[in-house]
């Protein structure tokens, strides 16, 4: 067997046949260079297996596929209606293999299994089940404009495009990515991220199982630099939509005026979790600690975490997904010791889990933290909490919105007219009222201010994978 396909297995017993190569145009292919890159599994270190890394010619020819695949009468011609068949069909495969699939998410990323089974897979094929249902309606308008002249509108699809997604939720982001994009009659480059790309290798499977058309999605490996940047500069690429952090955001916003593409960007928070004085405490001490302890910390939306191995069903709390990440994490930690903060629990790495060596970090509580203070004002995404004390709400308020961030914020109070009063003075996309960090793929999502561009999700999500072409029509040729 060539090795483009290699057999693994899991500690749960799973076995599976992992495509290691780059997936353009519906085939599996060596990288250009034969350049791979190791997947870690970070509750050991270990690796997991080697799997190819694109390089910028690879991507191009990805881009050539997705290009070519636009205009091919197979997908360009193909109605909304059976365009939806497809994603349905999609959405079904993921779920008959969502024992795989979480599985792979957690050797390549460390999330707890009961989490990839129950939530990222959920999630993921709810997404573009979602979606596949919105491929028949992506429709315009008829405008009316004087006697002799009407004009109508359609929404067409952007064109090619290039999404970059993160390793917090591998296969969610793929999802929520590829399920407008696909609706609206879009063709795809996808690049996971390095550090877990083995679930979208996978899913490539499925999506060829599925009956796309050669070259509709194409899923590239590599590293953000080299197959991220290729793609963000690509000039026949029309849109990028981006997951990750700010500071990568603005090196792709460079790269993509080239060509002035089409950008959504979904960037850092540090999201306030603000618990009023007539809240429910028990509620509140339960929400904030889902809102900033789950996925490892590595949710951008800022509280009895029980730290494990991934495969052990009473985990709430796996390793940090690589040793970048638990350096960086603990750096933060000895930045909140250093600047005086009162580190209340946690703080120190957990090294009695497997064979000793994964990323794993306890909980971590810093309070008597002031907005000055680094740990209050970065963010930190791992499972490190700090809080800071307000008077009135007012204070409340500035405190939350002081932040180059608006990604999330969560409101926890039994007045109604404070819950919504402050809802509407948040500087965020997402409000929760008495809860926290609970998505969903019918409610749009994303940031203002350095938190990103546009909307996901949603019906809103359709909105940035489609251009309105408006065509007038004159009744009467009259002058
Ligand atoms: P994180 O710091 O959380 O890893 P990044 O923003 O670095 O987040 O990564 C998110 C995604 O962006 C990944 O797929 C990564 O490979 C990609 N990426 C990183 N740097 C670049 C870059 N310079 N150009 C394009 N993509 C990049």
């Amino acid at each position: 067997m060539s090795d483009l396909f290699v057999q693994l297995s899991a500690p749960n017993g799973c076995t599976w046949l992992q495509p290691t190569g780059l997936f353009i145009n519906n085939e599996w292919v060596k990288s250009s260079n034969g350049h791979k890159i190791a997947s870690i599994n970070p509750a050991t270190s270990e690796e997991i297996i080697s799997v190819y890394g694109a390089t910028a010619e690879d991507v191009d020819k990805a881009v050539k596929a997705a290009r070519a695949a636009l205009t091919d009468p197979t997908w360009r011609d193909l109605s909304g209606l059976e365009r939806g068949k497809l994603m349905s069909r999609l959405a079904k495969l993921i779920e008959d293999n969502r024992e795989t699939l979480a599985t792979i998410d957690t050797i390549d990323n460390g999330k707890p299994y009961t989490v990839a089974l129950n939530e990222d897979l959920t999630e993921t094929a709810e997404t573009i089940r979602y979606y596949s249902g919105f491929a028949d309606k992506v429709f315009g308008q008829v405008i009316p404009t004087n006697a002799d002249k009407f004009a109508y509108t359609v929404r067409e699809p952007v064109g090619v495009c290039g999404q970059i997604i993160p390793w917090n939720y591998p296969l969610a982001m793929a999802a929520w990515k590829l399920g407008p994009a696909l609706a609206c009659g879009n063709t795809v480059v996808l690049k996971p991220a390095e550090q877990t790309p083995l679930s979208a290798l996978f899913l490539a499977n499925l999506i060829v199982e599925a009956g796309f058309p050669p070259g509709v999605v194409n899923i590239v490996n590599g590293y953000g630099s080299i197959a991220g940047a290729a793609l963000a500069s690509h000039m026949e690429v029309d849109k990028i939509a981006f997951t990750g952090s700010t500071e990568t955001a603005r090196h792709i916003m460079k790269m993509a005026s080239g060509n002035l593409k089409n950008i959504t960007m979904e960037t850092g928070g540090k999201s306030p979790l603000i618990v009023f004085n007539d809240a429910d405490l028990t509620e509140a001490v339960k929400w904030a600690h889902w809102g900033i302890m789950s996925n490892q910390g590595q949710a951008q939306v800022k509280n009895v975490s029980k730290v494990g191995d991934p495969f052990d069903a009473s985990t709430f709390q796996g390793p940090q997904v690589t040793r970048a990440q638990y350096d960086r994490v603990m750096s933060y930690v000895r930045m909140g010791q250093a600047e005086k903060a009162t580190l209340l629990c946690g703080g120190k790495p957990v090294k009695d889990i497997g064979n000793g060596k994964g990323f794993y970090i306890e909980p971590t509580v810093f309070t008597d933290v002031s907005p000055e203070m680094r740990i209050y004002r970065e963010e930190i995404f791992g499972p490190v909490a700090v809080i800071a004390r307000f008077a009135t709400d007012e204070e409340a308020i500035r405190m939350a919105n002081d932040s180059t961030y608006g990604l999330g914020g969560a409101i926890f109070t039994t007045n109604l007219t404070r819950a919504h009063q402050v809802a509407g003075r948040v500087e965020a996309g997402t409000v929760w009222i008495n809860f926290s960090n609970v998505g969903d793929w019918r409610v749009p999502f994303g940031g203002v201010k350095q938190s990103g561009i546009g909307r996901e999700l949603g019906q809103a999500g359709l909105d940035e994978y489609t251009n309105i072409k408006a065509v007038h029509v004159n009744v009467q040729s009259k002058l």
